[in-house]
């Protein structure tokens, strides 16, 4: 039986938060125009840069990664957007993309298959589109889409705008958004980062920057320019949630004194570590060999094991939550999450625990 008193999140987010990162939010609370917060934003945006691999200045939207996601829709497309779709994020960004009035097509293909670079290629040379969608890291079902690759096909593309999701890929593993010529790149606290939600994190290149200046109806919350303009002061456009921003240094600390490179180590090796276990249970994997996510593992239930009375007694026995299966996926795949700062010990427990319940 667990000591815990709460139950231990391994779902794909929000995930575990460190009771480190908890005593950081609680710091007393400071004016958004003050000295003290453009220490405080300033003094994180190098190490930001770091991770994002920019030296473009990283900005603060306080909202979830959604905002951000339709926020690139708005600031981006003027003629239209093609949104490759291969699980539940991704697709809803399509949903997302007409709902802010922009054109918007489908690159579809089935959950748990990866956008391939051909046929990005192949649709990008139908013409007409001025920006692109990917998820790098497709949680809802475990698939990792080959980012070099499909960035190596968008540079064929000048006109096209790169837009591209981290969300749970973010610091797990090198994404460099300069070097692959990201005109996008976003990311949200609550799943590789381990931090509550509400915060989303974003850079945008010089040329997404210069669109974004000729594009009408940006609205204003979501405006990069205005996240531009202010962020040149150390600031953001409207109050942002400053405790979430206490919590991100404290986790900034926590990146860097573990060191970056070591921290992608941990997150494949702990990766490597689930991955034998659904081998040596009989289990399958729901993505492909070669397009696995490293900081979650998405399950086929291939030994249909009623999955909603197993993460009840998971729940129940050891306070460790699982998920059952996102969306059209539920009972047929569950999803285990290795990100934020899981160790050795922590995936052995949790092993353990889906050992013991297993039975
Ligand atoms: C969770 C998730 C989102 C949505 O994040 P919100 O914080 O709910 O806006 C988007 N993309 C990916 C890849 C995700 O995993």
């Amino acid at each position: 039986m667990s000591q815990r008193n709460h139950t231990k999140l391994f779902i794909p987010g929000p995930i575990e938060v460190s009771e480190k990162t908890y005593r950081a939010m609680c710091r007393p609370m400071i004016g958004h125009r003050s000295g003290d917060f453009k220490k405080l934003y300033g003094g994180i945006q190098p190490r930001l840069q770091t991770l994002f691999g920019t030296t473009r200045p990283v900005f603060l939207s306080t909202s979830s990664a959604w905002g951000v996601m339709e926020g690139a829709i708005r600031n981006l497309v003027s003629k239209k957007v093609l949104n490759c779709m291969c699980g539940a994020f991704s697709d809803k960004w399509l949903d997302v993309s007409k709902r802010c009035g922009k054109q918007a097509e489908a690159l579809q293909v089935e959950w748990g298959s990866p956008i391939t670079p051909e046929l990005v290629r192949e649709k990008l040379a139908q013409g007409g589109f001025d920006a692109i969608t990917l998820i790098h890291n497709e949680t809802s079902c475990g698939v990792l889409n080959p980012l070099k690759e499909i960035a190596a096909v968008v540079r064929e593309f000048p006109e096209v705008m790169f837009i591209v999701d981290s969300v749970s890929s973010f610091s797990t593993m090198p994404i460099s958004m300069d070097e692959l010529g990201i005109d996008v790149l976003l990311t949200g606290s609550q799943k590789a980062l381990a931090l509550p939600p509400g915060l989303a994190l974003f850079a945008v290149s010089e040329r997404a920057m210069e669109r974004a200046k000729t594009m009408g109806d940006r609205g204003y919350y979501f405006d990069f320019v205005e996240f531009a303009k202010n962020q040149e002061q150390d600031m953001t456009p409207s109050t942002p949630c400053i405790s979430l921003i206490y919590a991100l240094e404290s986790k900034l600390e926590d990146i860097f004194t573990e060191g970056v490179e070591a921290r992608h180590a941990r997150h494949a090796a702990l990766n490597a570590m689930v991955h034998d276990w659904v081998k040596a249970r009989g289990f399958e994997f729901f993505a492909p060999e070669g397009y696995r996510s490293v900081s979650l593992t998405c399950v086929a239930n291939n030994r249909e094991i009623d999955l909603a009375e197993w993460v009840k007694r998971l729940r129940e026995k050891h306070r460790i939550a699982i998920d059952g299966g996102y969306g059209k996926l539920k009972g047929k795949t569950f999803r285990l999450s290795n990100m934020g700062d899981e160790t050795k010990e922590t995936i052995t427990e949790l092993l353990a625990a889906l050992d013991d319940t297993l039975a």
